[in-house]
């Protein structure tokens, strides 16, 4: 039966939010500087400078887009850096101003660079809550705030969630940790920091830290039609954070090393084109998303993981669809695709253990078996309509088949 299928003429990339292709046009603002401009930013002659201008207008770019000062821009290597300097950076400073161990607090749902920094932490003896999230993976707001305690030190929110793609409450949180922040300074109390990991949001959602109001921001290159292993932590200037990586002292001290300066005008570059055609590119890749549940939810037993569609109002990311396939296992179905020429993801592309259930889904209260059946469409740039149609195609004859082979009565 699957004979009859013939594999799409191309690769048909439908893992957007796992890795996305580098943009012409940062390659093109990359390109001069592997070897034409290749200096040290640290040195002070002609190709030094060059180099150095370059990370310097990287920078502003950056801080005019997230609407903070070109200091609070520290370059990494990437989201997980990113990440975490933000914790590590934060949870430190506070153990030396203050001589104990902090207490820190985060969502169940969050990417592994957040969970497993905090299991770190908290194997050093810091305090760590996981905050409950609803059956759609929105944070518990009550929770959240029935978890803050005297030694708290950080909040780590993400923006959006790269499984189901819930966009959280950034600015509403933000705002609470004001008012709260208020009045634990009347009471000498230390000062809870928010940090947000942006890395699925970037390409989608705006990122001004004072609408947000956050302290603390992760952003990757990867995610966003720029390079891998580029990123960087936007640090509030009125906060302390501690480096993670010691030496020449670049980055205002908070990450030494010489910089990327490739892949930082590559960062700036891409951040610059996906903020600049965000609204679009969401109206675009929401109808497409939209079109293409409606298409799949047709096939008996499909459940939509995470929000549902709702009109007006963003809250699930524009290009992520997370599906259960009832009596068919993720991982054989993602397989069956990628022979098809369709590349998906199931739970978390990060995750490494086969079939584990993803951490995320099973927080959202997804029975075991429904996580395991569940399947993450993430659309990007070069998704169309056509590619959707045969996807839906080629799922509607695959499910059939595992379903079969599972239970020859259905
Ligand atoms: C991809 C991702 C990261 C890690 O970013 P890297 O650049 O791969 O290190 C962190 N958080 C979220 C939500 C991500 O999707």
């Amino acid at each position: 039966m699957l004979t009859q299928i013939k594999p799409y003429k191309k690769i048909i990339y439908l893992d957007y939010a796992a890795a996305t292709p580098l943009d012409f046009r940062v390659r093109k603002a990359m390109e001069p500087f592997w070897d034409e401009k290749f200096g040290n930013p640290s040195s002070l002659h002609k190709k030094g400078r060059e180099a150095k201008d370059a990370v310097d207008d990287a920078r502003r770019i950056i801080a005019g887009i997230v609407g903070a000062r070109p200091q609070e821009i520290i370059f990494t290597a990437g989201g997980t850096e990113s990440v975490n300097l933000a914790i590590f950076g934060a949870a430190r400073a506070f153990m030396l101003s203050r001589r104990k161990k902090p207490h820190i607090i985060t969502l169940k749902i969050e990417h592994h660079s957040v969970l497993k920094s905090f299991e770190a932490l908290a194997k050093e003896g810091c305090a760590a809550s996981y905050v409950d999230v609803d059956k759609d993976g929105f944070v518990q707001l009550d929770k959240l705030k029935m978890a803050v305690r005297q030694e708290t030190a950080l909040v780590s929110i993400m923006y959006a969630n790269n499984e189901v793609g819930t966009i959280q409450p950034i600015a509403k949180i933000g705002k609470w940790l004001k008012k709260e922040n208020q009045k634990r300074e009347a009471k000498n109390l230390p000062r809870i920091l928010f940090h947000t990991d942006a890395c699925q949001a970037a390409g989608f959602l705006d990122l001004n830290v004072q609408k947000l109001g956050v302290d603390l921001m992760s952003v990757n290159g990867g995610k966003i039609y720029g390079p891998k292993q580029s990123g960087f932590l936007y640090a509030k200037s009125d906060i302390s954070i501690k480096p993670l990586i010691w030496g020449g002292g670049q980055e205002a001290d908070l990450r030494s090393g010489t910089e990327n300066v490739p892949g930082i005008v590559g960062l700036a570059k891409a951040l610059e084109l996906a903020q600049k055609n965000l609204e679009s590119e969401n109206q675009r890749l929401l109808k497409l998303r939209d079109y293409f549940i409606l298409k799949v939810l047709e096939i008996p037993k499909t459940i939509l993981n995470g929000p549902a569609v709702k009109n007006g109002g963003l809250n699930r990311l524009p290009n992520n669809i997370n599906v259960s396939f009832l009596g068919a296992e993720g991982e054989t179905l993602m397989l069956y695709l990628d022979s098809y020429g369709v590349a998906v993801s199931t739970g978390s592309a990060c995750a490494t253990g086969l079939l584990d259930p993803s951490h995320a889904l099973l927080a959202l209260g997804l029975p075991e078996k429904q996580a395991q059946s569940s399947i993450r469409f993430t659309l990007g740039k070069s998704t169309n309509k056509k590619q959707l149609d045969f996807v839906v195609g080629v799922l509607k004859k695959i499910i059939l088949l595992l379903r079969k082979v599972k239970n020859p009565k259905m």
